[in-house]
């Protein structure tokens, strides 16, 4: 028996971070494995997801995405489980569920927002693709992207699980896709194994000059998920009648002041303005009462297709997440970020 499987560990939050989130804000501890009343399930924690929404809930700041952890609660994350006890009169031992049952080894569930998995050949794949992060790149791409075969489609983040999916529905409509991502190893593989047309590199130096180079029609769709310097490059390229579905700023979710520099308000105003820009922001939240199980369907046929593929990031091991969590915060992931907290 491995300790985990005697004792719940679990990670909570320790301190709210000020700025870059340290190793101090996080602490792994040990507490008794929960008993399941009338009506719960006892759950067992296979996959944990890591995504940028952690570090904004890591605030003392209004729910958007989840409601702020407090000081001293686990920290709060998707995952897939396996229901190992059970008091509920649908769910049974053995079911594969995905949930949210955060950084914790076990955690009970009244099973209201539980989404039974059946088997899977590859259960983490519901937390990336198959899961919050495919399904938001589906929403916003097909509600406010909308992109046209031969438009020039801009996806930042490329390779993680919102942009790599985002730009392969892009490419799915005909569009021309330009990644942007970090590194040389991430641009290969946006245009060798997803398909996008071209990738930079956005930590080379000329970007905005090399942006401008890669997209001579100008572009018609970017899909924000960065902000910070990758939106300033872009901004001047947009088209008129572009769409800007505003997904992430993770470029921003560490700043405790606002950016030095120039007010580039006015003539972000003024771009909107003369170019009829749709600029629409999208919480994905929002959309799981009427279009996951479309989405479910979709994707899952393009997935099985070979249309859509996502590289994951697999971390071992639950006290793990911290660092990990940490370095997607600098573009240290590659590909969906997820940690394995025990076999199923
Ligand atoms: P990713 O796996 O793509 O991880 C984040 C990536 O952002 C990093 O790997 C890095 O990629 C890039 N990045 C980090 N810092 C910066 C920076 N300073 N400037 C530019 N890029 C940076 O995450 P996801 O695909 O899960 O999420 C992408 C975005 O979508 C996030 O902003 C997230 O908050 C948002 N999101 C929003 C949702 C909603 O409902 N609105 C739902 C889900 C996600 P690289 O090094 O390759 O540039």
């Amino acid at each position: 028996m491995s300790r985990s499987d005697a004792v719940n560990r679990r990670v909570v939050l320790a301190a709210r971070p000020r700025g870059a989130p340290t190793p101090q804000d996080f602490r792994l501890e040990e507490v008794a494995i929960p008993k399941p009343g009338e009506g719960q399930v006892l759950l067992r924690t296979l996959y944990l997801s890591l995504d940028p929404y952690m570090r904004n809930v890591m605030n003392e700041v209004p729910p958007v995405y989840a409601p702020s952890v407090a000081l001293g609660a686990p920290m709060v994350g998707g995952t897939v489980s396996r229901v190992v006890a059970s008091r509920h009169p649908r769910l049974r031992e053995g079911d594969l569920v995905l949930g949210g049952a955060g950084w914790q080894d076990y955690a009970l569930s009244d099973g209201q927002e539980l989404f039974p998995l059946g088997e899977m050949a590859r259960p983490s794949m519901a937390l990336g693709v198959l899961g919050m992060p495919g399904f938001t790149a589906y929403v916003a791409m097909a509600d406010i992207g909308q992109p046209a075969a031969g438009e020039t489609v801009v996806v930042a983040a490329a390779t993680g699980p919102v942009g790599a999916v985002a730009g392969q529905l892009a490419r799915l409509r005909g569009a021309r896709v330009v990644g942007i991502a970090g590194g040389a190893d991430k641009c290969r593989h946006a245009v060798e194994e997803l398909g996008f047309d071209v990738c930079l590199d956005r930590k080379e130096p000329r970007f905005a000059e090399r942006l401008a180079a890669a997209c001579p029609k100008g572009i018609d769709v970017y899909f924000e998920n960065v902000g910070g310097e990758v939106f300033e490059a872009v901004l001047p390229l947009l088209n008129v009648g572009a769409r800007v579905p505003v997904v992430g700023l993770i470029a921003h979710y560490n700043d405790r002041t606002p950016p030095p520099g120039p007010n580039l308000l006015p003539s972000l105003m003024k771009s909107v303005l003369e170019k009829r820009i749709r600029v629409q922001g999208m919480v994905i939240l929002d959309h799981y009462g009427d279009r996951f199980d479309a989405f479910r369907r979709d994707m899952g046929e393009w997935v099985a297709g070979g249309k859509v593929t996502l590289r994951e990031d697999m971390v071992e091991g639950l006290e793990n997440a911290p660092t990990a969590l940490m370095g997607m915060l600098e573009g240290r992931n590659f590909g969906k970020l997820v940690v394995h907290v025990a076999d199923s």
